[in-house]
């Protein structure tokens, strides 16, 4: 089926104990065991499982086209489930240009845990080989990565991974299973911080760790998840769903407005670059093209001048929110640098868009006004 069906039916069905359509929401924290003390409804306690979240991660699962999808109370805690099924001397390459929190987690998590891990410039196959080393269990794309919108060839970083014994994991936040299926790519994992763009209104905290293949891997995730016990609440679950209905749609409208805004920006002569897959002179524009179905709703653009000529431009804005996260119905701007503290890589002139469902024409005169 395609994924517009997917989105509504995948782990859906007609509730058998009401008729209900729509899932009833269950928050009970613990289920009955049967007068033989078996569990007739398969649930225990609802760390270890819980309908609502046992819906979620069979949708996420088809939507991804992966075996099994492992949810977790963020995107972050998602993250870290992943870098804990490694052991202590393994080392992970990740992206130069990514989600500053991943970098934190490694830094702040897993280097004293004895995590050896270093960046790398996964736009380009050649820097990754030269970054290979005999310890390398993981590779870690984002693509598009954030906040510069780089873009790394999945299917090749994949094939290099897996040649030097590694996995490949793709944090898929930015592009979602409506534009991007990593695992068809050779993926073996992909990432999502839920809160984001499958959430979609702002309104929820979560993420999903979705594996090609059943077998150990997937194993090592459920047990880290019900033993670990980051797991989503059932409403989040319930919230999450219902968002993922509408994803196919929204992603396509999010693409058509930032692709419009990007080319407003580019010919807006107080802006000295832009950062959108969508645009054809884009340092990744033809693999974008070749593995997404669309760029996607997030841009970044540099002002003409520094921090305090950026700065004024946010300040500016009336319909844009200066505000940080993504993936909402409604338009976000953002200095990332300041957010990202001292050790950012992120230029200081650099302004994030998520840019919303409100009308592309509504958007550009608001940054056009804020641009001056
Ligand atoms: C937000 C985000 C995360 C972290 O997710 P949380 O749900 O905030 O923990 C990870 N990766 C990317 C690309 C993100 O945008």
């Amino acid at each position: 089926m395609k994924i517009e069906t997917i989105a509504i039916h995948a782990g859906r069905g007609i509730d058998p104990g009401s008729g209900a359509v729509t899932p009833p929401l269950v928050t009970s924290t613990t289920f009955e065991r049967a007068p033989d003390g078996s569990f007739p409804h398969g649930y225990i306690y609802t760390r270890s499982g819980n309908p609502n979240r046992d819906a979620l991660e069979q949708c996420m699962a088809t939507l991804e086209g992966g075996a099994d999808a492992v949810a977790f109370s963020s995107g972050s805690a998602a993250t870290a489930g992943i870098f804990q099924t490694l052991s202590p001397g393994d080392h992970v390459i990740v992206s130069d240009d990514m989600y500053y929190g991943t970098r934190a987690i490694l830094r702040e998590m897993f280097e004293p845990w004895g995590l050896q891990w270093s960046a790398a410039d996964l736009s380009s196959p050649n820097d990754l080989r030269r970054s290979i080393r005999p310890t390398t269990r993981l590779v870690w794309i984002e693509s598009p990565s954030n906040p510069r919108l780089k873009i790394a060839d999945i299917e090749s970083i994949a094939a290099i991974a897996h040649d030097a014994g590694a996995l490949c994991a793709c944090d898929n936040t930015w592009g979602t299973p409506a534009l991007q299926r990593p695992l068809e790519l050779g993926a073996d994992l992909s990432i999502h911080s839920t809160t984001k763009y499958l959430g979609g209104h702002s309104d929820l905290l979560g993420g999903c760790a979705v594996v090609a293949e059943p077998g150990a891997l997937a194993d090592r995730l459920r047990t880290i998840q019900g033993v670990g016990g980051a797991v989503p609440a059932p409403f989040d679950c319930w919230l999450l769903l219902r968002g993922i209905s509408t994803l196919p749609y929204r992603m396509a409208a999010h693409s058509d407005n930032a692709m419009q805004i990007a080319r407003f920006l580019r010919e807006h002569p107080r802006v000295s670059a832009v950062h959108y897959p969508g645009l054809p002179d884009h340092p990744g524009h033809s693999i974008a093209a070749r593995q997404m179905k669309r760029f996607g709703g997030m841009l970044s653009f540099q002002v003409d001048g520094g921090r305090t000529e950026a700065m004024a431009v946010a300040a500016r804005v009336q319909l844009f929110t200066r505000a940080t996260s993504l993936g909402g119905v409604e338009s976000l701007v953002e200095h990332r640098a300041s957010v990202e503290g001292s050790d950012s890589p992120t230029p200081e002139n650099l302004l994030r868009l998520s840019v919303g469902l409100e009308h592309a024409d509504d958007l550009i005169a608001d940054l056009n006004q804020a641009l001056g």
